[in-house]
């Protein structure tokens, strides 16, 4: 197979920065293909990892909400074709439990095909300028690089007359938002609604439920842009989550306590903040939180009310299928998930970072193509 030589953002120590050197990306296995990268979304776990506070091995190539071309594909790939658009996904292995029962999101091989830094035989795909292995497969791509390699099963086709540098989020962040809504909490249309925290998994959130008819739409976050972003989107309610009486504030506007509510800030006390705005019956949607991280809740609440408090990874999304339905929504009108979008050089990648830390930018595409 021949090699592929690229430019990749490289991480070699904690903290950063992502530095774009020359690499090589050997060919494609039997059940993979090839990806000419056009752009790539900048979610929380990149940074997470660059930081280290999730320990997947340095020198590496992060990236997992890539968008591209498909130049290349093995011999046993069915579904895809040269020139295909595609999004990447996360990977899962298609075999476990989980993964045969419908819910890769749960895949029982999550941890090393996402974030163990290689193949799951150990080897790398990419090696730098002096020949020595990067360390990559971040979430089954390692798309901050002009070309990734991606199993065929988080290769998603798209339709090609929308455009696709702006997709990529949909890998990741987006479709995290949107099918927590869409899939698990199954939000129904004239219920309510409210999200803690107004980042790009919130707002996505927030969208998706307006796009299913939820009439009271509740955004809590305590950055004041934020608040107001998400009242341009649609939210009928803006609350400060630090303000006196955040509680009975939300109550008041869903009319004694909301029924669907998603919790992307994994803070306990945010999330014990939630607990209590919930109406009887209610669920609230985890989708976020380090390990070890506690909340207390009354058991008696949750059970004389029967609410739900129920954990959720990638929006339970079956990426095939719901990812090309975002996309129709979107070109439809009724999806408007770029407006979240603020797009970068792939030079200025250390900007993108510094951005969507400081809370300036929503969602960060690095343009990665030329
Ligand atoms: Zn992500
Ligand atoms: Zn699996």
């Amino acid at each position: 197979m021949p090699q592929h030589h690229i430019t990749a953002a490289v991480v070699r120590q904690a903290g950063g920065p992502f530095k774009l050197e020359p690499a090589t990306l050997r060919g494609p296995g039997s059940d993979e293909v090839i990806v000419e990268v056009k752009a790539t979304g900048m979610c929380h776990a990149d940074i997470v990892v660059r930081d280290q506070h999730l320990p997947v091995p340095l020198p590496l190539v992060l990236g997992h909400e890539g968008a591209g071309v498909v130049v290349e594909k093995g011999s046993d790939v069915r579904n895809l074709d040269i020139g295909d658009h595609v999004v990447l996904s996360y990977a899962y292995c298609g075999q476990c439990r989980p993964c045969s029962s419908g819910h890769p999101p749960y895949c029982e091989h999550t941890f090393p095909l996402n974030f163990g830094g290689a193949a799951r035989n150990g080897t790398h795909a990419l090696s730098d300028s002096t020949g020595d292995g990067l360390h990559d497969h971040f979430f089954g791509q390692s798309s901050f690089a002009t070309h990734a390699v991606c199993n065929q099963r988080n290769a998603v086709r798209v339709r090609k007359d929308v455009r696709l540098e702006s997709l990529g989020p949909l890998g990741c962040g987006v479709q995290t938002g949107a099918g927590a809504v869409m899939n698990s909490l199954n939000v129904r249309p004239r219920s309510s609604f409210a999200v803690y925290g107004a980042g790009a998994v919130g707002l996505s959130a927030l969208l998706a439920a307006k796009a299913r008819g939820a009439s009271t739409l509740i955004a809590v976050d305590i950055v004041a842009e934020r608040l107001k972003m998400a009242r341009e989107l649609g939210a009928t309610h803006v609350i400060d989550g630090r303000a006196e009486g955040a509680v009975n504030l939300i109550k008041d506007a869903s009319h004694g306590g909301v029924e669907f509510i998603l919790d992307t800030s994994g803070v306990p006390t945010v999330i014990e903040q939630a607990i209590a705005a919930l109406a009887p019956m209610g669920r609230l949607g985890l989708v976020t939180g380090f390990p070890g991280t506690k909340a207390a809740f009354d058991i008696n609440y949750i059970f004389q009310g029967g609410r739900v408090i129920q954990g959720i990874v990638q929006g339970d999304s079956l990426p095939h299928e719901f990812i090309p339905y975002l996309i129709n929504l979107y070109a439809s009108g009724d999806f408007p998930f770029d407006r979240l979008i603020r797009y970068y050089e792939f030079a200025d990648i250390n900007q993108a970072a510094a951005d969507s830390l400081s809370g300036k930018t929503v969602k960060p595409v690095i343009r990665v193509g030329t």
